[in-house]
């Protein structure tokens, strides 16, 4: 599960968060095979700023067909 940290923008420690598909026109990432993975948005209560995260159940996808960096 992911836990919220503070806001890297104004600090402030209330987020929503909420598992959403990607728009109408594809997907968020030219990832290929994971086409039809959804992502978790973290949005900061206090000034909007929203991270993107891959849904956890697709990150084994990710660490198959993404390179890794060191
Ligand atoms: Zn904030």
């Amino acid at each position: 599960m992911l836990v919220a940290k503070p806001c890297t923008e104004c600090g402030n420690d209330e987020h929503f968060s909420k598992e959403v598909a990607p728009g109408a026109t594809g997907e968020l990432l030219p990832v290929g095979s994971l086409h039809g993975a959804k992502y978790r948005i973290v949005v900061c209560g206090a000034c909007g700023y929203t991270r993107w995260f891959v849904a956890e159940r697709f990150l084994p996808l990710v660490r198959e067909k993404f390179e890794t960096l060191r």
